[in-house]
């Protein structure tokens, strides 16, 4: 466990295993905390790990370089409703490949810089970066609905 590493990180739930780099971006291995979860559906505490499957999505970046967090995707089994559940966590949407810091940074950065410089700056195509956007638009739209 890299100590200084999760600090400077600053997730929650998360600590930094390991990492690599190469010339141009950096991966934080992380690894949950938690030994469990309770299920969605009864709201049953459960640790019956079933499998993971790491993930790997877009961070802030550091000292110039893209940063990646390979993230143990961790599904268990609830034994009260006989159904397998996938963790979900804080830092990251459901089904998003960028942490929430992250798309909130591009959605900040777009509304101030030219989305190409934004683009190049990031390494990101205008597709992914219109994506996040838009992802962020529709986000806000619910929110305002549900308040
Ligand atoms: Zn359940």
């Amino acid at each position: 466990m890299v100590l200084h590493l999760t600090h400077l990180l600053n997730l929650p739930g998360v600590i930094v295993d390991s990492w690599d780099s190469d010339e141009n971006s950096v991966c934080f291995h992380l690894r949950i905390l938690a030994e469990g979860m309770d299920c969605p559906h009864c709201s049953n505490y459960t640790e019956e790990l079933h499998q993971i499957r790491p993930i790997v999505v877009r961070d802030l970046p550091a000292c110039g370089k893209d940063v990646y967090l390979k993230v143990p995707r961790r599904q268990f089994y609830c034994c009260i409703c006989q159904r397998y559940i996938t963790e979900r966590l804080k830092f990251i949407d459901w089904r998003r490949k960028y942490t929430q810091r992250y798309e909130e940074s591009i959605y900040y950065q777009v509304n101030n810089l030219h989305i190409e410089q934004v683009c190049q700056q990031e390494h990101l195509s205008v597709a992914e970066v219109k994506n996040i956007v838009n992802y962020l638009n529709r986000r806000r739209q619910n929110k305002k609905r549900i308040n």
